[in-house]
């Protein structure tokens, strides 16, 4: 009764609300029913900590572009466990062996432990967030010890289905299978009535990527509010994407008469925030890469002729002397922590800027293209560091060709297409702006993204190292990854020390429950990491899973003679990778150019 008045004065949600929605949510993959369950869980929610509450629905505790993961490592949370319910380790280790959930493992031996204790103090949502919080902030010396103390006190507390839950967000493997869309949905019908309303929402999510503070906003001020949403400083803008296109022909068709054409640079997109001297940056994915590029926050600030500013530049590394673009994948070596200082020396870069957002209080999203990119003229001062991408308006097929041959000689992929007149469309992706890139000119194939899974121990040279890495595809439909190759080629020294470091951080007792893969693995991994792959061919297996059953039953897809092209797609989220539909099409149009097929990536790539 006490807990229940302290609750009330406080205004204060017990977590046992949420975890039962949770719980709800995981046996229903419709969206219909998975929006109404959020409508009542909103609403049931003090508004206060609706922000909080959203970010618990994505697994997460602040938005992305903030950087604060919990990062618990599955041994980490056995203890904790452990610890908790008086059980030894070997008897969790067992049961999560034979589940392969820890969540469902932290649930069992909670009520194995019911039956001995009977203290047990409700915990409410505020109560785990702010233990997550802390958590999450915890680092350095003894960092470990205090966080399983953390988690073992609010597993004491804890139901099983609360301790299930706590433990999945911790770990991150928490699925409810609410996309941004859905949780948007939620939100329009729960505190505006109206589903229509979720437009305005998207546009207020699209440039500050912060879903928790724009819920607050509807759920306190109402949509009015959300329709005066700014963009403001170091939240980044969700970046517009463009559509491929084949050809040049293509492009006439697409385009009118008159459009821009800008060189396609093959590097790493980085969107700048400035403001005075104080500078950010953010990757496609949103994350904050500051630290990777001490030399773009120390020369960008002369370049940019302007106070306040938000800019989307590729970064490309470049040989000094010539002047010369190079591989995107020197940029791997600023991943390095320990060594960033070498590498910022060793492997120069430029800074080449295509768009303004956003400069001295003025947004310029709804600003035409060509009225941006006249702006972005006179707010950077180009030198041997910051340059502009360079531009060419086009009207005809045989202009873009020359441009294209232009781009391609200067070590860029192909063009970046873009319609004059149209806006900056955040977070979507359409045809006002085209990519052609060489590759697809000629149907000759398209390299794949795919995902680490899992691994095998090298030998020799190799001993000590992943010698050859299991791949996925990634397939939208159930939000889970099938096997699609096992590749040893392509590999460097240096690029498989590399990989080793990233992953020997990722390895995992048992398969990742969205792992989907007959084959066997000397270790596996959890599934973050995206490579760049070409391969001879694509062939019917019957072993790996990437679309089974579409071409032929008990068969899925298999690449032949796959090879690492040396890029780690640290921009691409997993879900960015490639997927089985995508293999499927470049499968199908290999069958009908089967003689010109891969060619140019085999060149390029000097496979054969
Ligand atoms: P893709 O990764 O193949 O979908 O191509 C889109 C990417 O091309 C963007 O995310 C940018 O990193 C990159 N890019 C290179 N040059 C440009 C440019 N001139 N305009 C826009 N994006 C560019």
């Amino acid at each position: 009764f006490k807990f229940i008045t302290w609750v009330y004065k406080k205004n204060l949600m017990e977590f046992s609300i949420i975890s039962e929605m949770f719980e709800k949510m995981e046996k229903t993959t419709k969206r219909i029913e998975l929006t109404d369950i959020l409508v009542e869980l909103l609403k049931k929610t003090p508004k206060k900590i609706i922000p909080i509450v959203v970010y618990l629905l994505q697994g997460i505790i602040r938005p992305n572009f903030e950087g604060v993961e919990l990062g618990i490592a599955e041994k980490l949370a056995i203890r904790a466990i452990s610890k908790s319910v008086g059980l030894s380790i070997k008897k969790i280790e067992d049961d999560y062996k034979k589940g392969g959930d820890l969540g469902i493992t932290a649930s069992n031996m909670l009520k194995l432990k019911t039956q001995t204790t009977f203290t047990e103090q409700k915990i409410t949502v505020e109560r785990v967030y702010e233990t997550l919080f802390k958590i999450a902030k915890l680092e350095g010396k003894g960092s470990q010890d205090l966080k399983m103390k953390y988690i073992s006190s609010l597993l004491n507390d804890a139901t099983p289905l609360e301790a299930k839950f706590v433990l999945k967000i911790l770990l991150g493997t928490l699925r409810l299978g609410v996309a941004e869309n859905t949780v948007m949905d939620a939100l329009a019908i729960a505190f505006t009535g109206k589903k229509e309303n979720k437009m305005q929402i998207e546009n207020a999510y699209n440039v500050s990527s912060d879903l928790g503070k724009v819920s607050l906003i509807v759920a306190t001020d109402g949509i009015d509010e959300i329709k005066k949403f700014k963009i403001s400083m170091f939240s980044p803008i969700r970046p517009m994407l463009a559509d491929r296109i084949q050809s040049e022909e293509d492009a006439i068709k697409k385009m009118p008469e008159l459009f821009a054409a800008e060189y396609k640079l093959d590097g790493e997109r980085v969107q700048i925030h400035k403001l005075a001297n104080k500078i950010i940056l953010f990757s496609r994915r949103l994350e904050n890469i500051t630290e990777y590029y001490p030399d773009i926050v120390e020369n960008v600030e002369k370049s940019l002729n302007v106070d306040e500013g938000v800019f989307e530049a590729e970064i490309v590394p470049i040989n000094e002397n010539s002047g010369e673009f190079l591989p995107f994948q020197e940029l791997m070596h600023r991943r390095r922590k320990y060594k960033l200082e070498k590498a910022v020396s060793e492997y120069p870069i430029t800074v080449n800027f295509f768009d303004v957002l956003y400069f001295d209080k003025k947004d310029c999203l709804n600003l035409k293209y060509s009225e941006r990119r006249k702006i972005l003229e006179k707010l950077v001062n180009e030198d041997n560091f910051s340059k502009l991408v360079p531009m060419l308006l086009v009207k005809n097929e045989n202009e873009i060709e020359d441009f294209l041959e232009n781009s391609i000689n200067s070590g860029c992929e192909g063009l970046m297409l873009k319609i004059l007149d149209a806006p900056y469309r955040a977070g979507a992706r359409g045809s006002n702006w085209l990519k052609l890139k060489r590759e697809y000119r000629n149907e000759l194939g398209d390299s794949l993204d795919l995902i680490v899974i899992g691994g095998y121990f090298g030998r020799g040279r190799r001993t000590g190292l992943y010698g050859t890495l299991l791949l996925g595809t990634y397939n939208p439909e159930n939000d889970n990854f099938h096997s699609v190759c096992k590749v040893g080629t392509g590999f460097t020294d240096e690029s498989l020390d590399q990989l080793y470091q990233i992953l020997s951080n990722k390895v995992t007792l048992k398969k990742n429950s969205r792992i989907v893969s007959e084959m066997e693995a000397d270790v596996w991994f959890e599934p973050e990491l995206v490579l760049e792959i070409v391969a001879s061919e694509i062939t019917l297996s019957p072993i790996h899973n990437t679309g089974l059953n579409l071409i032929r039953k008990g068969s899925g897809f298999a690449l032949r003679f796959p090879k690492f092209t040396g890029k780690i797609r640290y921009e691409k989220a997993v879900e960015d990778a490639s997927t089985d539909e995508e293999v499927l099409t470049l499968y199908k149009r290999q069958s009908k150019f089967s003689q010109m097929k891969w060619t140019f990536m085999l060149e390029k790539y000097d496979i054969n």
